[in-house]
């Protein structure tokens, strides 16, 4: 078979064909590709076949193939005008590419493919594309997959937020817990966005959600309470051992202010120590920390609270749960710690949310795991232009859309 022959039947062409290729010198082949006369071609609009083509053509084009045993391959055509009865005079719609796009449907899924796994500049250097063109690839693909995935039910469902650039942006994603994937990523993090989520969803879909696990700390409950009334709302551990180590945290820096310069360098790097877990100490690790203990004895407390947060979590039986949460929450509130007692007046006005974690244990790890991977997401991707671009790629690597 002839490589144009080849090309062609590879592209399935029906209306077009090539009628020659050329090596380029530096590399690469290049596909010249013209229409076959009497075929009809579509209109660029609508995709219906156009009546007359015009005498009048389109400057040439260039598209990107799927490379052919390593030489890049380039498709080149000058499109064709057309009159659609529909549209009137309209460019023609070409079979092999997407319309804007400058790779063939081909290059195209096999790009979407690895961006699930690489970050867009390996994606870019290993099919020899610029990182713009990855991006509109991955977009294109996730408008494709947003229209044409299947649903299912959601009865389990997580809502977290995740910050692009430190803070300055946040983002609302709500995930389908039991099958550990997003569904849908909305701007900014207030009542609003939740709103949007629930008008989004409809109210049939809305009743089947049984469980919702979200951080007492957002002003989600209101929302929750009006959209989705039967579903239990659960504040899992997750979020709660994240306000207990910020909570340290604040202590800790309190403390830094306060200490005399002459015990400041005792005192630096230490950050670590008191976030670890104490059975990971390695034993110089450990004399440094008693000695840091005797000095900073708020800390101390500080880290024990924290910890003694943390073995609730551990706790069999809701009985045991509930005593263990109100102990901590005596302990919490007369600790004289204005962080803690802080943490202790919210968990107390969530306690119900926070016991039914011991009967459910559905968020275990799941969110935390989510949360995770659109973080390493996010790390992994610099430079996202707009935050179109950044929550195209959290629904292309995390919500399992279907590809075109
Ligand atoms: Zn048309």
């Amino acid at each position: 078979m002839r490589l144009e022959t080849f090309i062609r039947k590879s592209l399935g062409m029906k209306a077009h064909t090539v009628v020659k290729t050329e090596e380029r010198p530096d590399g690469g082949l290049v596909a010249h590709v013209e229409r076959l006369p009497g075929r009809r071609l579509a209109c660029g609009e609508c995709g219906r076949p156009a009546g007359k083509v015009a005498t009048t053509r389109r400057p040439a084009r260039r598209w990107q193939d799927l490379a052919l045993r390593d030489q890049p391959l380039w498709l080149v055509s000058a499109p064709h005008r057309v009159w659609c009865p529909q549209c009137g005079l309209r460019v023609e719609r070409v079979p092999w590419a997407e319309k804007w796009q400058r790779v063939t449907h081909a290059l195209a899924r096999a790009v979407a493919t690895v961006a699930r796994k690489l970050d867009w500049a390996s994606v870019a250097a290993h099919f020899r594309l610029n990182w713009k063109t990855v991006a509109s690839v991955v977009e294109a693909a996730v408008l494709w997959g947003l229209a044409h995935r299947r649903w299912v039910p959601l009865h389990v469902v997580g809502i977290d937020e995740v910050s692009r650039r430190k803070g300055q942006q946040y983002l609302t994603l709500v995930y389908d817990l039991a099958r550990r994937r997003v569904v849908w990523v909305g701007k900014d993090r207030d009542e609003g966005t939740l709103q949007r989520f629930f008008a989004w969803l409809g109210p049939r879909c809305a009743r089947a959600i049984r469980v919702v696990c979200c951080d007492m700390w957002r002003p989600y409950l209101a929302v929750l309470r009006t959209a989705v009334p039967q579903a239990t709302v659960v504040f899992d551990r997750f979020h709660v051992t994240q306000h207990a180590t910020e909570a340290v945290d604040t202590v800790r820096r309190q403390m830094w202010r306060q200490l005399a310069e002459a015990e400041k360098p005792d005192f630096k790097r230490t950050r670590f120590l008191w976030l670890k877990n104490p059975a990971n100490l390695r034993r110089d690790e450990r004399t440094r920390l008693s000695g840091l203990l005797r000095l900073n004895a708020p800390i101390v407390k500080a880290s024990l609270l924290k910890e003694d947060l943390r073995r609730f979590w551990a706790d069999r039986s809701t009985a045991w749960a509930a005593d263990h949460l109100r102990q901590w929450l005596w302990r919490a509130s007369h600790s004289r710690l204005e962080p803690f007692q802080k943490l202790a007046k919210t968990i107390r006005a969530h306690r119900d949310g926070i016991l039914a974690w011991t009967t459910l244990r559905v968020t275990n790890g799941a969110l935390e795991g989510m949360n995770n991977k659109v973080k390493g997401i996010s790390h992994r991707a610099f430079g996202f232009r707009t935050t179109w671009t950044y929550i195209a790629n959290i629904y292309h690597c995390c919500a399992e859309l279907p590809l075109p």
